[in-house]
């Protein structure tokens, strides 16, 4: 007489299922994955549509057809590096380029010069740099003769201002990198009379961030700094909207998403990188700026984020990852997230581990708990949707203000 199957292995039985399980399997109960990438319903401002695709797999798909890679894509960075250099004409530099010493950052800086364009390199520290990245902005700068300028955040006011966000109970903390960044970018080509920015951000391969994550504009800084910093920050300089309007419209500083037009993923661009600039791998993800074990680990414990989701699904959309390599990668706390990452960063924030832990229990919020420019960006909808597609904004702003 046969024996009775377990009731687990006679259920799968039953269902005539070969092979692993599906990634969706590992869920808790009541969470849903999308179908193409891997992207779950707890990821905030995600919707499905009937067949189970989420709306960032449906961005990602109109963002490709509007800014095509390949053939097409090279013609329209030849057009652009044309206009680029004619706007720079009698000028020392035609463009600005921001650094971090990560790799995409450097393979920018690479096709910038590929194109003939002229770029001043900037690199904004806010004190978290790790060295690999520091000499890999030394390297890819000196081979491909670029000068670079270097802009260093006063320690105290940047440690102060990223404190600011843990008191505040913000998902967010790494916003003195963010605002520090585009700040240098535009005040540096303004004094220079440099016309474009290039900016590396890559909806193919970063995705776009939910707003919820990681949103940051002037108004809702400036109350972070009010309401939270306990010393006053006298170097800190916000975007403000009335400065960053007269870098658009009165120095016409223009934005120039250079990402959207090649394929930047993929092992051979870190070993031509490696064999042309001796340039590192940081020997992990987002290894380049040390502060981000502790925002994953903080993200993740006190709001349920996992910080690189959104990545791992643009990579599934790319074939770069396959959908069971992805959901697998997410099952396992990444390396940065080590607790001797979290702890050193800690100790650099002048945070204790118990202070830490207090924190971890004060109650979520986000930036929509707050003073922010939100209602009026909203209301500006179609002329940031124009802004976004004329470039005088980065090309996704549209999709992160009003899609995620
Ligand atoms: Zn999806």
């Amino acid at each position: 007489m046969n024996q009775p199957l377990p009731a687990d292995v006679a259920s799968f039985a039953a269902t005539g299922a070969i092979g692993k399980p599906s990634p969706e399997s590992y869920l808790p109960a009541g969470i849903k994955m999308c179908g193409r990438c891997v992207l779950d319903s707890r990821v905030s401002g995600i919707k499905f549509d009937q067949e189970g695709i989420c709306n960032h797999c449906k961005i990602h798909d109109r963002l490709d057809r509007i800014f095509p890679t390949g053939d097409e894509g090279e013609a329209f960075l030849q057009k652009m590096a044309r206009k680029i250099r004619a706007s720079g004409k009698g000028k020392k530099y035609d463009c600005i380029v921001g650094l971090s010493g990560g790799r995409d950052t450097s393979y920018c800086l690479y096709v910038t010069k590929r194109l003939g364009l002229r770029p001043l390199a900037l690199h904004f520290d806010n004190g978290w740099d790790s060295a690999i990245s520091k000499n890999n902005i030394r390297r890819m700068c000196s081979k491909l003769d670029v000068d670079l300028e270097c802009v260093i955040a006063d320690w105290e006011e940047s440690r102060e201002l990223t404190n600011s966000t843990f008191y505040a109970s913000v998902p967010y903390i790494d916003l003195t990198d963010d605002v520090g960044i585009i700040t240098s970018l535009y005040r540096t080509a303004a004094r220079e009379g440099i016309h474009w920015i290039i900016h590396s951000h890559s909806f193919r391969t970063e995705g776009i961030n939910p707003l919820l994550w990681n949103y940051v504009d002037a108004r809702y800084v400036r109350h972070l700094v009010d309401k939270f910093c306990r010393m006053p920050l006298k170097h800190f300089q916000n975007a403000d909207l009335g400065r960053v309007l007269y870098w658009m419209l009165v120095k016409r500083i223009k934005v120039f998403t250079i990402t959207n037009y090649y394929k930047d993923s993929g092992a051979e661009i870190d070993q031509f990188l490696k064999s042309e600039f001796g340039w590192e791998d940081t020997g992990g993800w987002h290894f380049d700026n040390e502060i981000f074990g502790l925002q994953c680990a903080y993200a993740r414990r006190k709001f349920g984020i996992d910080w690189r989701s959104v990545e791992l699904a643009a990579l599934v959309r790319e074939g770069d990852l396959t959908r069971d390599e992805a959901a697998a990668k997410l099952r396992e706390v990444p390396l940065i997230e080590d607790d001797r990452f979290v702890r050193y960063a800690l100790k650099k924030q002048g945070i204790s581990p118990d202070e830490f832990e207090r924190l971890l229990k004060e109650p979520p919020k986000y930036f929509t708990d707050y003073p922010s420019y939100y209602p009026l960006i909203r209301l500006m909808k179609w002329p940031i949707w124009l802004a976004s597609r004329l470039q005088y904004l980065p090309p996704h702003t549209y999709e992160k203000y009003f899609d995620v």
